[in-house]
């Protein structure tokens, strides 16, 4: 298909006019105009870059692509790599930061919390951009162990940091990524436990202090799954050929 059509679907489904975001959504680096094999990965790395070459992949879908808000703009050294390899190899690059967070099917938060069984997953009204912070049912109750365990093992990697207690969990709210500065509004959402990527000092005292389990669990490993599912739902709508890519990052 053209990629202008898959950009005006992917616009459609994602809404990125809906967010002010710290990056350009949409296409970022310009490749081939015809799309048929895309790679999709969390991060446009080097080394995904690479893979995506191999692969022969026309297009690259990223949840976390390029042209940060406040980093340095000559494209130098690790940017020039990266920009170079793909103009060489003709590649689209295509990249959905919040959108790709927030959204209710497909984005990372929603996706969590499905694969951890939760149900009536709904997205905070009161906190922006609405759906960074979601949250959902346990209506079984586990305990803040089990939820630790399920998390490894969804994961398939140990978590970063974690604070436990007795209380049985039946509530749990979802910011993936560097999202440990949400645990307040959690809190204030009456979830029993917050689940995000990264950890910072006083996050470990909020939670014990405040009383609400908490379990961070990896920036890379909590937002896999958005750009996973958009690349299933591309693949299964669009008819294209999809390949996700995991490049493995401990953070
Ligand atoms: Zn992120």
């Amino acid at each position: 298909m053209q990629r202008n059509d898959l950009l005006k679907q992917l616009n459609n489904w994602l809404q990125p006019e809906i967010v002010q975001d710290y990056c350009p959504n949409g296409l970022q680096v310009e490749g081939n105009d015809q799309v048929g094999k895309v790679v999709t990965g969390v991060t446009a790395s080097q080394a995904l870059v690479d893979a995506a070459i191999e692969q022969g992949a026309d297009t690259l879908l990223v949840h976390h692509g390029y042209f940060w808000k406040g980093e340095a703009e000559p494209v130098v050294g690790m940017k020039r790599k990266r920009l170079g390899a793909l103009i060489s190899a003709n590649i689209n690059l295509i990249a959905y930061h919040l959108p790709l967070d927030i959204h209710p099917e497909f984005g990372n938060n929603a996706q969590l919390l499905r694969l951890l069984g939760a149900s009536e997953i709904e997205s905070l009204g009161n906190v922006t951009p609405v759906g960074i912070l979601q949250i959902g049912n346990f209506s079984a109750g586990l305990s803040g162990t089990e939820l630790a365990k399920k998390l490894t093992v969804l994961l398939d990697r140990e978590l970063v940091a974690c604070v436990t207690s007795a209380h049985i969990i039946t509530r749990v709210a979802v910011c993936t990524g560097g999202g440990q500065g949400f645990i307040e509004q959690a809190l204030a959402a009456g979830a029993d436990a917050f689940i995000t990527g990264e950890v910072s000092e006083q996050t470990i005292h909020i939670a014990r202090e405040c009383g609400i389990q908490f379990f961070a669990a990896g920036h890379h490993a909590t937002e896999r799954y958005g750009v996973k599912a958009l690349g299933e739902k591309i693949a299964a709508e669009l008819g294209l050929t999809v390949a996700f890519i995991d490049i493995d990052n401990p953070a």
